[in-house]
């Protein structure tokens, strides 16, 4: 069964999730339990998690994405900038390019984007130009978050397009892995 929609809507404890194709035309629905979204996205960000913590190895801010569409990765990245000298080069925003290219289209509206840090303003954009579905996010950025922290770009009813955000999956994990990173470069420096 595929777990991963971008509409919710509740009714008797049950959700119902619709998936929408890039034209708008609807694909499957299916009712599907609180628990079993909660399951299916702790699954995934522990895939954003491995991410994250291949880039901490190559001394890169350790942040991890993957995306998700019909249940299935179809693309993973890790925070890249600067081995790629590319401010672009965030986790999230090189694995919606991956899952445009792996798709062949622009538009991804079935499709969910785990990443373990909160995105920027630049992520947050790129999924509203991606036309996401949802997007599921680990730690909050106090400092830079554009999905509910500083901005709430998901929402705001000025843009041509708002889409669903879940946070808090596997936070203490996803801001732990940041923590260490920060610690073992301040102690390396002393
Ligand atoms: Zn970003």
């Amino acid at each position: 069964m595929p777990l991963l929609y971008n509409s919710v809507s509740q009714s008797n404890g049950k959700e119902a999730r619709v998936m929408w194709s890039y034209d708008g035309m609807s694909l499957a629905e299916a009712w599907v339990s609180a628990d079993e979204i909660a399951e299916a996205d702790e699954r995934f960000m522990r895939a954003a998690l491995d991410q994250a913590h291949l880039a901490a190895r190559e001394g890169e801010v350790p942040i991890g994405a993957v995306v998700v569409c019909q249940g299935q990765v179809i693309a993973e990245a890790r925070n890249h900038r600067e081995a790629d000298a590319d401010p672009s080069a965030h986790a999230e925003f090189s694995a919606i390019m991956q899952a445009s290219r792996e798709l062949e289209r622009w538009r991804l509206p079935d499709c969910t984007v785990y990443v373990t840090l909160e995105p920027c303003i630049m992520c947050a954009g790129l999924m509203h130009q991606a036309r996401i579905g949802r997007c599921v996010y680990g730690a909050p950025d106090a400092k830079a978050g554009a999905l509910g922290s500083l901005y709430s770009i998901h929402s705001d009813a000025r843009l041509n397009h708002t889409f669903d955000v879940t946070s808090g999956v596997l936070s203490r994990e996803c801001a732990a892995v940041l923590s260490e990173f920060f610690e073992a470069r301040r102690g390396s420096k002393e």
